[in-house]
């Protein structure tokens, strides 16, 4: 069994449970995504939801790629880890007044607007500070993304996005108001994407749109195609780097530009989910009746993927090259739903080895809770450790 490098050794004197990123392996994610887009007109915007660690929002500012942010505090923490205002769009379907202003205060580069209501409050807010916002409409393109229920999000009875019945009027809407300027159209369909015909059938809508607006006489400065390209959980050693060629390749096949028209992608999961594990501590091996359970120092207040959407994380025991046994692999937490996974192939463990929760850099240390009063985990660099 081909397990992860982990600095087991230096672990011992660390308090678990931690999160430990793999920064070559970031940096190497990074290279390739800004290999792949370097001669288009593409631009990233990193999705600062599936990780707002300030130590990786560095790292990946320190590529020149732009923040895609969903609350006016994303936006506060972006700037602060060198995300440049003029690289940072703004999506959310409850923009808060007082969210918008830090947008418009700081002229960031995009207002991803949600709904008829929304683009009113933004063109409010703009004038009376005597600014012009950059808008891009979401739409909801009724596209099945084939993943989870819960990280779909571009069907119709999705809440995200304005429904294509109101086009013509947001349309109307941004030409009488001179505080708004409109600048594109935007679209996410859903999160860890592994079937890529979804994408193929979002480019074909996004072209039938494109000429939609073209008739309308609003040709678009950008097209906006979101995020959710997939990694491979089951196999973190064999495929460390989501598939970025194909992805973007499909783009440039599918989903052809206008001239000076830009194409931007906000992807979250697929840069950070690689890099990151959740290191737990075994506290106890109980002999259940029927199975073996593996009690570690993690709960689903670390990692609440599993528990919120059955999600899959490879575990391996690092601290052991014993045989290979079968776990349900348990937290402490006082929930039936505290599982990271049952009937798990792990080398023979015993107490106080250590276990890696793999691919857990996405949507791991951000949605950690203190439920049950637990201290929030800690995250450690494989560079600095
Ligand atoms: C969450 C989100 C993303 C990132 O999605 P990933 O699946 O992590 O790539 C991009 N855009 C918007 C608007 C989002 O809400």
């Amino acid at each position: 069994m081909i397990k992860g490098t982990f600095p087991v050794e230096k672990f011992n004197r660390i308090e678990t449970p931690f999160y430990y990123y793999d920064v070559a392996l970031l940096r190497k994610t990074l290279e390739t995504i800004r290999n792949e887009v370097k001669d288009k007109n593409y631009h990233i915007h990193y999705a600062v939801k599936a990780n707002a660690n300030p130590r990786i929002l560095k790292e990946i500012a320190s590529y020149g790629f732009g923040a895609d942010c969903v609350s006016g505090n994303e936006i506060l923490r972006a700037l602060e880890c060198g995300f440049p205002a003029s690289k940072i769009a703004f999506a959310g379907v409850g923009k808060t007044d007082k969210e918008i202003e830090i947008g418009l205060d700081n002229d960031i580069f995009c207002f991803n607007v949600e709904s008829l209501p929304e683009l009113e409050a933004t063109a409010n807010l703009a004038a009376k500070k005597n600014k012009t916002a950059k808008v891009a409409f979401r739409i909801n393109p009724n596209i099945d993304a084939h993943t989870h229920k819960y990280i779909t999000t571009g069907l119709n009875e999705n809440k995200f996005g304005i429904n294509e019945q109101d086009l013509p009027a947001a349309i109307e809407f941004v030409r009488k108001h001179n505080s708004l300027e409109m600048a594109g159209m935007h679209f996410h369909i859903g999160s860890q994407i592994t079937d890529l015909s979804a994408f193929e059938n979002l480019c074909v809508k996004a072209l039938e749109l494109q000429q939609w607006f073209e008739e309308q006489g609003t040709p678009l400065q950008l097209i906006n195609v979101g995020g959710g390209l997939g990694i491979n959980y089951q196999h973190p050693n064999h495929c460390p780097i989501a598939d970025f060629k194909s992805y973007f390749h499909l783009y440039n096949k599918y989903l052809k530009l206008k001239d000076g028209q830009s194409l931007h992608f906000e992807l979250g999961r697929s840069v950070v989910a690689p890099c990151g594990s959740l290191i737990t501590r075994t506290t106890y091996v109980k002999k259940g009746v029927s199975k073996n359970f593996l009690i570690v120092d993690a709960g689903m207040t670390d990692l609440i993927r599993p528990a919120l959407y059955q999600a899959f994380h490879h575990i391996e025991n690092i601290s052991s090259e014993g045989e290979l046994e079968n776990y349900d692999v348990v937290g402490p937490i006082c929930e039936s739903s505290d599982v990271f996974g049952k009937d798990i192939s792990l080398n023979r463990a015993k107490r106080g080895d250590f276990v890696a929760l793999r691919s857990a850099g996405a949507y791991g240390e951000i949605m950690a809770s203190q439920y049950n009063c637990r201290n929030l985990p800690k995250a450690y660099f494989s560079d600095t450790l």
